[in-house]
């Protein structure tokens, strides 16, 4: 029988035990209990039931050579094949780092593959390491593939989307997200952080260059900003922009560090905070982008906050 059409769709929910491998060095604050925490706290709630939990698949090299040189992704090739060692100074692979990366990625893509095919209403992708600062030609800050500009390639390139939007509030600026698209007007880039901060770009005057010029909206955050500042900008900037831009996909970089227990930086967001910027991302991807959210695991760095606030986030994406 078919199934009816208005059955309730569930929230995918996207891990890999194989993300736990990637070691990004001794004492390193990416550590791989970051996504452990996340999992068990999924195990443990209520909201399992609305979740499909789908376990990834590594990608293969094409849908990475859209967005990097394949020179870096040689480089990354031969670090690893001899035995590890550091990309950046803050972002070492080794044993199992690149096949995390690679199925980070390819939970990424397979997520938007469910919204676009409507088995999944949204979902979030907790695998790590993180992509945001990744350049085209370089690993930084914790990053080696920049999941989330491949997912934007996929959508357009596989999918034939024209526009594609990606909101990050991880508390740094996405610094390789945005040089990636600063010269495209198609794919949007919206992104709060703390500033100045790591990794010192997203000025509010980078608004993208050439034809991307006004597809780049950067909400330089103070210290000390909190739960009402940040929904205050994304009200007041964000949303305005990217209604009036009219994505066909939402895409989420949904760091948890802006959380006021994180170590890495000094803003003020509590777990109701998340809870919020997602409810106001859901109404957005609802009035523009024809309900498509997938939202990815970016930065967060306190497991007790972490935990908790990516909960609040999952179950915001499950509740409608
Ligand atoms: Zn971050």
């Amino acid at each position: 029988m078919k199934k009816m059409s208005t059955a309730k769709k569930p929230t995918g929910f996207v891990y890999h035990d194989a993300c736990l491998r990637h070691v990004a060095g001794l004492g390193h604050p990416e550590q791989p209990d970051r996504v452990r925490v996340i999992a068990e706290a999924v195990e443990r709630s209520a909201i399992k039931a609305k979740l499909e939990l789908w376990t990834p698949t590594e990608v293969g090299r094409a849908p990475l050579e859209a967005v990097h040189d394949p020179a870096y992704l040689d480089l990354v090739d031969r670090v690893v094949a001899d035995g590890g060692g550091q990309l950046d100074p803050d972002t070492r692979a080794g044993d199992g780092s690149d096949r995390a990366a690679r199925l980070a990625t390819g939970g990424l893509i397979e997520a938007v593959d469910q919204v676009m095919a409507e088995s999944w209403n949204n979902a979030f992708v907790a695998c790590r390491p993180p992509g945001h600062h990744a350049e085209r030609d370089r690993a930084m800050g914790f990053c080696l593939y920049n999941h989330v500009a491949i997912a934007a390639e996929h959508l357009r390139r596989f999918h034939g989307l024209e526009r594609v939007a990606i909101l990050d509030w991880d508390v740094h600026h996405g610094n390789g997200t945005q040089h990636i698209f600063e010269k495209d007007a198609n794919v949007f880039y919206a992104s709060l952080h703390q500033f100045p901060h790591y990794p010192g770009t997203g000025a509010a005057t980078e608004r993208g260059l050439a034809d991307g010029e006004g597809a780049t909206l950067n909400c330089p955050m103070d210290s000390g900003s909190g739960d009402s500042q940040w929904m205050a900008a994304f009200e007041s900037q964000i949303r305005p922009e990217l209604e009036a831009f009219r994505p066909d996909f939402l895409l989420i970089s949904a760091g948890f560090d802006a959380h006021r227990d994180d170590p890495l930086a000094s803003c003020e967001l509590t777990n109701e905070g998340f809870r919020e910027l997602t409810r106001a991302a859901l109404a957005l991807a609802e009035t523009s982008a024809n309900g498509r959210l997938v939202s990815l695991l970016e930065g967060g760095y306190d497991l007790t906050a972490l935990a908790d606030s990516a909960l609040a986030h999952l179950e915001e994406l499950s509740s409608c």
